[in-house]
Parts: structure tokens; C-alpha cells; sequence
């Protein structure tokens, strides 16, 4: 394992990136280094996807399984396409109508992907992030870069540069800090390698506009209980994207009355109608549409997992299609109540 060496940070305008900045990190990419940028949802740490040593970085600085495969970023369809062995008709549409955007293509791989990045998988992830900072630097470098989000692996995503250096300062060479990112939760990943295709990880891009576009036929959905669930994907393990804080889920305000141990604790609730709150709470979170949940969601863990509550208790919003991305990650990063033992 190589020396630990202080990751440097350049601050740089989300929608006017100075391009010093950008040309800079591109170097960093095109010696083999890494680097952490912001995309629309989260923030990636960045290798040149073309480059197994490189890539091989990644998985050491996360600590990452190496079953776990990474997604490959473009600026455009072409480099996409130079990316797949196949891109039907389908793969045009989806780009022309979510990219730039959330929306992860999954397509068989061509030569130019090395096994590390797959997972020795006959297939690649592919995505064209909104951002301009993203955009630009893989331009600049010109290359494809692979890049899964920028923590320790089972930890919390990052959506700010801050989240970024607290988890991997002295692991990476530099974060291109560009502020908090708009979206806030990971990229929708579509398998289309498959017929019908598959959603593998529901996300942004929610699977009613994806089977409009799809021509109505519904793409295959993962399970709704990922807590028993096999990963659907390889990396969509049960439990993943956790706070350190123990972190429970309750169904209803009943269930959490229900348990007076949980005192003292932090509570997260969402939709537009918070149960009363508690004397028992210690600080009461709540995100109140499916989008500012998403935005805040981890943000929102980061700070409680600062402030050191004894607990989290977030009450799950419903079990419908416009909360699914954000149910599929509270399922991964909280344990169901009944798995805590009562005591007071
Ligand atoms: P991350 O970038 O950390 O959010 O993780 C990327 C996720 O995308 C992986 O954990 C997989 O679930 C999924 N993924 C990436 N490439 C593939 C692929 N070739 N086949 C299936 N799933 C993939
Ligand atoms: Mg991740």
C-alpha cells in the first residue's frame, strides 16, 4: 500500500468551473491519481476508467469489495458508445431524454473497459452526469472516468466536499470542491442488457417516466424489501449507505410511541404531515417531499452522526412510487425496530 499523502482541495464554481481548476484535476486523473468531483447526485471519486491501476486505487481507497462494480462516467453518447459493445436503439432514446442527467445505462462492455472496473462482469454501467464540473473534467481528460461515490464503502454518500474529506483525507490526491450537490441521491441504474430491462437501483428517475420512455412496457422492478431481499445487483447489499449512529425504522407514530426506550433520540419523518412531536425527541427532522428527502437525506445523517444522538428513528414514508428511491436507501441504512431488544 502506498504512503498516506494530504489530499489537496481546490474550491471551483458549479456552473462556471474555472478551468485551471479543471485542468488540474485532469492532470491528477491522466498520472493515475484520484479525484473526487460532484456529479447532480452525489459526490465521485474518480479514476481514468481505461486504466486498471488507477482503477484499482479506488477499491484500496474505499476499501471497497472487489465484487462491487463501479459506474463509467461520459460527457457524451459518443464516448458512451465507445464504451459498450452494443447500443440499441433504446440506450439513443433514454440518453436523448435523461442525459445529461441521473439515468445509469447498463450494456454489454467493450475491450476498452478492464475487468477491475466490471467486476470481471460482461457488462458496464454507464452515466452522463449534469454537472458541468463532471462534464468538463472528463472532456478535459479524455477519457472515461469511473467513478462510484467518494466514502468508505458501507458509509454514508457524500454530497459535500466536507463529507468527502472527512472520510478519505490522506487516500485520494484532491476533491474539486464545487458545494453541495442538487439531487442528492445516487443515479437510477437501468440493466439493458436484459428483455424487459431491469431497474437494479431505483433513483432519481423514477420507473413510471422510465416506462414511458420504455413505450409503456414496465421495466422489471427490484423487490420493495431489501432487508430480506438478494442484491439485485452486485453492491446493492442490505445493509449500505449507513450512519454510524444506530439507526432503527418504525411504520407508523404508533410504533414509535410504542417504544419508550427510544428517548433521547433523533427522529427523521417525511411527507407533509409530521407526527406530533415528543417531549422524549431530542431533534425532530422533516423532509417533507420525496425531492427535498432526497436532497437532504444524507446531509441530514452526517450532521446526526456529528451530533452523536444515542439513536435515529426515522418513520418510513409510504410504500409509494414517488418515495421509492428514497425507501430503498432507509431500508439499507436502518434496521427494523423489532431487531432492537426492549428496554427502558
Ligand atoms: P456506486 O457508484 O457506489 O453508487 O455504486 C454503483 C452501483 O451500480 C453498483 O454497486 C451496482 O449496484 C451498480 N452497477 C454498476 N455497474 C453494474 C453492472 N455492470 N451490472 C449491474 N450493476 C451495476
Ligand atoms: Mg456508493
Amino acid at each position: 500500500m502506498s504512503e498516506p499523502r494530504p489530499t489537496r482541495i481546490l474550491a471551483v464554481d458549479a456552473e462556471i468551473p474555472d478551468p485551471a481548476a479543471i485542468d488540474e484535476a485532469a492532470r491528477v486523473l491522466n498520472s493515475g491519481g484520484l479525484v473526487a468531483f460532484a456529479t447532480e447526485t452525489v459526490y465521485g471519486l474518480g479514476a481514468v476508467a481505461t486504466d486498471p491501476e488507477a482503477v484499482a486505487r479506488i477499491f484500496a481507497a474505499k476499501g471497497r469489495p472487489s465484487i462491487n462494480p463501479l459506474i463509467v462516467h461520459v460527457d457524451d453518447v459518443d464516448r458512451a458508445r465507445a464504451c459498450v459493445s452494443e447500443w440499441p436503439a433504446i440506450a439513443d432514446q433514454l440518453a436523448a431524454q435523461f442525459w445529461p442527467g441521473p439515468l445509469t445505462m447498463v450494456l454489454p462492455r467493450s475491450f476498452a473497459i478492464p475487468d477491475v472496473v466490471t467486476a470481471g462482469l460482461p457488462t458496464v454501467g454507464v452515466r452522463c452526469p449534469a454537472l458541468l464540473v463532471a462534464r468538463n473534467l472528463i472532456a478535459r481528460c479524455d477519457r472515461p472516468l469511473a467513478a462510484p461515490s467518494a466514502n468508505r464503502s458501507n458509509r454514508l454518500s457524500p454530497t459535500r466536499a466536507e463529507h468527502v474529506l472527512a472520510d478519505l483525507d490522506g487516500r485520494i490526491d484532491l476533491i474539486l470542491n464545487s458545494g453541495p450537490t442538487s439531487v442528492g441521491l445516487e443515479s437510477t441504474v437501468l440493466d439493458l442488457s436484459t428483455d424487459p430491462p431491469r431497474l437494479l437501483r431505483p433513483g432519481p428517475i423514477d420507473a413510471e417516466r422510465l416506462s414511458e420512455a420504455l413505450g409503456g412496457h414496465a421495466p422489471i422492478l427490484p423487490s420493495t424489501d431489501s432487508s430480506t431481499d438478494r442484491p439485485s445487483s452486485p453492491g446493492q447489499m442490505p445493509v449500505h449507505y449507513a450512519p454510524r449512529t444506530p439507526a432503527y425504522r418504525v411504520d407508523s407514530a404508533e410504533e414509535y410511541r410504542d417504544r419508550p426506550d427510544l428517548a433521547g433520540w433523533a427522529i427523521i419523518q417525511f411527507g407533509p404531515e409530521p407526527i406530533e412531536p415528543d417531549a422524549r425527541t431530542a431533534r425532530q427532522i422533516c423532509l417533507d417531499s420525496p425531492e427535498r428527502a432526497a436532497h437532504r437525506l444524507y446531509d441530514v445523517l452526517h450532521i446526526l452522526d456529528h451530533l452523536q444522538p444515542p439513536g435515529i428513528v426515522v418513520v418510513m414514508p409510504p410504500d409509494r412510487p414517488e418515495w421509492r428511491a428514497v425507501r430503498d436507501r432507509l431500508l439499507r441504512a436502518t434496521r427494523p425496530i423489532a431487531e432492537r431488544p426492549r428496554s427502558s
